[in-house]
């Protein structure tokens, strides 16, 4: 799964999500194909996306965007964008059995040294049981 070796982060690393859990007891189930898991949650997919952007794994994050909200391509993070925390303000609905959800958060990074954040109100609903990411939800 892994075609990167610049990534520091294994399984025993604390999560890039900063969910407080290991990285094998979080994100890593739902990045690594092979497993057969899915985020239940809106709250899992969004932490799980944003690992995969730190991880530069752009499989992951197309493969969890409603086909109809994708971008035409992603490009990889080869401009020294550089992810570096993820708080997560406030979620709605997104539980194991809602159709839709949506997630608040913020996501910092730093470009040059110096830090920018990214925050987005995302948009997400469970298709055929497996949660995706739709839209920015702008009001
Ligand atoms: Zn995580």
């Amino acid at each position: 799964m892994s075609k990167k070796s610049s990534h520091k982060i294994n399984s025993e690393s604390d999560c890039p999500c900063q969910s407080g859990l290991l990285f094998s007891h979080c994100c890593q189930r739902f990045l690594d194909s092979s497993s057969g898991l899915y985020p239940e949650t809106a709250e899992q997919l969004m932490r799980s996306r944003y690992s995969a952007y730190v991880l530069d794994d752009l499989d992951y994050i197309l493969k969890t965007w409603h086909p109809d909200h994708q971008p035409d391509r992603l490009v990889p993070n080869d401009s020294g964008d550089h992810w570096i925390g993820l708080k997560i303000k406030s979620t709605q609905l997104g539980q194991k059995k809602d159709s839709t959800g949506k997630v608040h958060f913020i996501a910092r990074y730093k470009i040059n040294g110096k830090a920018h954040k990214l925050e987005e109100n995302s948009l997400f609903a469970r298709i055929n049981g497996h949660w995706l990411y739709i839209k920015e939800d702008i009001k």
